[in-house]
């Protein structure tokens, strides 16, 4: 009976024992389980895209990997729906059996990047994913979306300190990005 590979397994015989040989392979394939246990996670089914640069070299078999998925969820500050690009790389050694421990090995001719690609995914999500990166949150009386009802967004909720706070240090953070006032000037 044939072992049972994960789908994310790459038949490396043709580089096995062969140092100085290298292929690139891609894989597209839906997320066997859910990546991720946040607001935001990889969907079990979900397409995860693998594009894997395999090296031949004496120890084993070199894996350089660049995943893109897409992690689904909410916004962390008004809860909408989300959708978010994650784009990850790794590169791991799958050394050949040789009694010594490794963490990683060629095992029947194959090398399995599941673990490596759930990891480094899980890794990149956000702990704090929003819809854009300004989103104003729930109005905390209505619980009504501020970004689709500007009205509610009064003036208290902006602390005018903060306000005047940026300001300062735009203004003393001399030959880095013109502060909003110094490109109104300029704009003459
Ligand atoms: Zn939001």
């Amino acid at each position: 009976m044939a072992v049972q590979h994960s789908p994310f397994s790459v038949n490396v015989r043709d580089l096995v024992n062969r140092p100085g040989e290298m292929r690139e392979q891609r894989l597209d394939v839906p997320a066997p389980e859910q990546y991720g246990e946040g607001l935001v996670a990889v969907r079990q089914g979900s397409e995860v895209a693998v594009d894997v640069r395999l090296e031949s070299v004496h120890e084993g078999i070199l894996a350089s990997a660049e995943v893109d998925a897409t992690a689904e969820g909410e916004c962390g500050r008004c809860l909408t729906d989300i959708a978010l690009p994650v784009e990850v790389e790794f590169q791991e050694l799958f050394a050949y059996h040789s009694g010594e421990a490794f963490e990683y090995e060629v095992q029947d001719d194959h090398v399995d990047l599941e673990s490596l690609i759930r990891d480094a995914v899980v890794l990149a999500l956000p702990f704090q994913p929003v819809c854009r990166p300004d989103c104003p949150g729930l109005d905390p009386v209505t619980g009504l979306r501020l970004a689709d009802h500007p009205e509610l967004v009064t003036p208290e909720q902006t602390d005018p300190r903060w306000a005047a706070l940026a300001g300062f240090t735009a203004s003393e953070d001399e030959g880095t990005v013109p502060s909003a006032s110094d490109a109104d000037q300029k704009r003459d």
